[in-house]
């Protein structure tokens, strides 16, 4: 093939592509100084980020970050939005006028595969060999003349990090478009060349095909089993029935079809490194390596898994409880304040009682939700959570799934929302929809207020196990119940609804390193930002309806507890509380669930409100909501309202439950039907009823329900 020069032209549209975890999303940041997530592993960059890039003479440009991909071919959801917009097939994205191929140069062969075909495909790429200093550290030395010289395309050694070779990358950019395009570098057996350029030739006659895609076509085509099928009405019959002959042929000679193009670049690759590329001898195992084989051990691997859960928890339950009492007497004194200076009156109620009583509640549990934060960080920053992936591969293998869904599930442990759309990743449809659908049974930190505030009120403060108290073993169980549970619907629903063969997945783990503490507390940061503003929106929305449904109709001369029976809320969970009563919850309980419908974090701020309204004239007002809890009567039964076993009941009731608007609305935006909401809204809701009561009966019958 020949090309002709192209043009120089100003760059205004810049994308940047990559193998997942070569640092494309650093080198973003880097390029634009625009923040975003900084993940560590396959997944993270799913939705499409777009930032402002300044190049030489002060042009501007827009920069794009495409989810990674291994190859131009890829099925996954995620890398077929980065080929297509390479290839300038996406609707409502034009076309990028220069490509920055990021090559991870501590895994140099496998990343080149991507260059070579975004080489045939003739776009102008600078490629960005990034990571040298972990390539170094590996004894990896690149020669970046020689690979330059034998891709031919301008290549800048960059350490993204570290902001080193960022300039000249700009530089590489600005200038890229006025390179001279050349020769295809690889090449096949001599058979398959000749087949192909038959082909090549073919597809410009009867389709009109420039030379590039038309050889693109053509490879498709001589290569893969189902295009030609697939393919049936796209081409003309003769071409077909040319495809068909060269079939045979090459099957009769013995060619194995399917691995001919893949064998070819990966032969041109070996000779580039060889000349590029030099490993120096390295007989002792890399730290890395040593370590892996602890984390990963089959048993071992897994008993620090669990360990380390029960280390964190152990740590946000004695760490928070400081910054917690400053948040509560906080609010304590405003609502002492505000008690003062207003009049008696609704509009006092409705401040304190209604709006602060909620917000307090939740906002409350912030120091917690930021230390499981701070951990979840350092456990990704440092490379650990592709270990927990790696070794929970194994179990999920048993549930007919691989290691692949597993990080969607340790993305839940923070939302299920990032869960579902690390999802994109999975190539297979039935398995991406298993794991949608069981990904929200992971306890993310909207349960963490709820767990936290039913463990600290009625869970004793024991210890067990050394160093592990009981509330933070109560709280491991819940976690591990939500991971158990999950994993068991996988299993039944690989079995039953969704049946297919579990795939075969090669996970790979990238080197341990020193967590950047920066981009830990950025995301501690970002998120205390989104859950004080949930705090101050919705949350406090909700306690001022609640509020409001609390307090009337108003009744004369009762105490305010009769008032709130007849109240809207009294009387709602009344007539609920049949169905929940089975499982030892009264009306308020009830009325919680209702209400956190919407988002889980509303039951502990509805706790609140009811709570405050219930015991507004009395002494216990002033008391903490734990405190009011713990002193709640039934006045019918002369019992209290909450044992510890109603506690764990309810918890193990959040754990399962689906109570997640938003949840449900990214599946039904990800599955564009709302049959998969709506079934997983019904098996949650099933699942947890169920098991609580069982929870509950069984409690009972061992005598905890006192
Ligand atoms: P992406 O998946 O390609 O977007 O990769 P990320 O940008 O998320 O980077 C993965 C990890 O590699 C992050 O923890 C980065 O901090 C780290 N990283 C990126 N570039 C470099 C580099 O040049 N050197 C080193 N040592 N680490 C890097
Ligand atoms: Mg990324």
């Amino acid at each position: 093939m020949t090309f002709e020069t192209v043009k120089q032209v100003r760059v205004r549209y810049v994308a940047l592509i990559g193998n997942p975890n070569c640092g494309k999303t650093t080198l973003f940041n880097a390029l634009t100084g625009l923040r975003q997530k900084v993940g560590n592993y396959p997944g993270v960059t799913v939705e499409k980020k777009e930032g402002r890039l300044t190049l030489a003479g002060n042009s501007e440009a827009t920069l794009l970050d495409l989810p990674g991909t291994y190859s131009l071919n890829a099925t996954s959801p995620d890398e077929k939005i980065a080929t297509d917009i390479l290839l300038g097939r996406a609707e409502h994205t034009q076309r990028p006028d220069v490509v920055v191929c990021v090559v991870d140069a501590s895994n140099i062969e496998r990343n080149l595969y991507l260059v070579s075909q975004i080489l045939d495909r003739q776009i102008p790429v600078v490629v960005a060999l990034n990571m040298i200093d972990v390539a170094e550290e590996a004894g990896i030395e690149v020669d970046v003349k020689m690979l330059e010289r034998e891709l031919g395309v301008p290549v800048v050694a960059t350490i993204a990090n570290k902001g080193i070779g960022i300039n000249e990358l700009k530089e590489s950019i600005a200038n890229a478009q006025s390179r001279t395009a050349q020769k295809r570098p690889w090449s096949m057996p001599a058979l398959v060349e000749e087949e192909c350029g038959e082909l090549v030739g073919l597809l410009q006659q009867y389709h009109k095909l420039n030379e590039n895609s038309a050889f693109d076509e053509a490879l498709t085509l001589l290569t893969s089993p189902e295009a030609l099928e697939e393919h049936r009405d796209r081409f003309a019959p003769e071409l077909l029935a040319h495809v068909q002959k060269d079939h045979e042929r090459l099957d009769f000679m013995g060619i194995d079809r399917q691995s001919v193009v893949v064998e070819a670049r990966y032969e041109w690759i070996k000779s580039v490194c060889g000349k590029a590329v030099t490993q120096a001898q390295t007989s002792a195992l890399s730290t890395s390596d040593k370590l892996d084989r602890v984390f990963t051990h089959r048993i071992w691997g897994f008993v620090i898994f669990v360990g380390l859960m029960a280390l964190i928890f152990q740590t946000i339950f004695t760490w928070a409880t400081v910054p917690m009492d400053l948040i509560g007497e906080g609010f304590d004194s405003i609502g002492n304040h505000i008690h003062e200076v207003m009049p008696a009156g609704d509009l006092r109620d409705l401040l304190i009682n209604g709006g602060l009583a909620g917000v307090a509640a939740v906002v409350t549990f912030l120091p917690q939700i930021l230390f499981l934060f701070l951990f979840l960080g350092l456990l990704e920053d440092t490379g650990y959570m592709a270990r927990a992936a790696f070794i929970m591969d194994r179990l999920m293998s048993k549930v007919g799934l691989h290691g692949k869904s597993f990080i969607p599930m340790l993305s839940s442990f923070a939302c299920a929302i990032p869960g579902i759309m690390a999802t994109r990743t999975i190539e297979s449809p039935k398995d991406r929809l298993v794991t949608m659908l069981v990904s929200p049974l992971v306890s993310c930190s909207a349960r963490l207020p709820v767990y936290a505030l039913l463990i600290a009120a009625f869970i004793p403060h024991d210890h067990v196990l050394g160093f592990l108290s009981l509330p933070a073993l109560t709280l491991l169980s819940m976690y591990l119940l939500g991971l158990v549970m999950a994993l068991s619907m996988a299993w039944l629903f690989k079995k039953t609804l969704l049946r297919g063969a579990a795939p075969l997945f090669i996970m790979e783990l990238p080197p341990y390193k020193l967590p950047s503490l920066k981009s830990v507390l950025l995301q501690m940061w970002e998120r205390s930002k989104l859950f004080l503003k949930n705090a101050g929106t919705i949350i406090l929305g909700v306690s001022i309806i609640l509020w409001f449904l609390a307090t009337y109709p108003r009744v004369e001369g009762v105490t305010p507890a009769e008032q709130l029976q007849h109240s809207f809320v009294g009387k709602a969970g009344q007539l609920i509380e049949p169905v929940i009563k089975p499982l030892g919850f009264d009306w308020k309980i009830g009325i919680g669930i209702i209400a956190s419908l919407l988002q889980r974090e509303v039951f502990v701020s509805t706790m609140g409100t009811i709570y405050n309204i219930q015991n507004s004239d009395d002494e216990s007002g002033s008391l903490s909501l734990q405190q009011q809890m713990r002193n709640d009567i039934d006045p019918e039964t002369g019992l209290p309202v909450w044992t510890a076993l109603t506690a764990i009941c309810v918890m193990v009731y959040y754990v399962l439950a689906m109570q997640c608007m938003s949840t449900l609305a990214v599946l039904k935006r990800e599955t564009n039907s709302w049959k998969w909401p709506l079934f997983q809204l019904g098996y949650m809701t099933a699942l947890a009823y169920v098991v609580t009561f069982v929870v509950y009966r069984v409690g009972l019958l061992w005598g905890f329900g006192v």
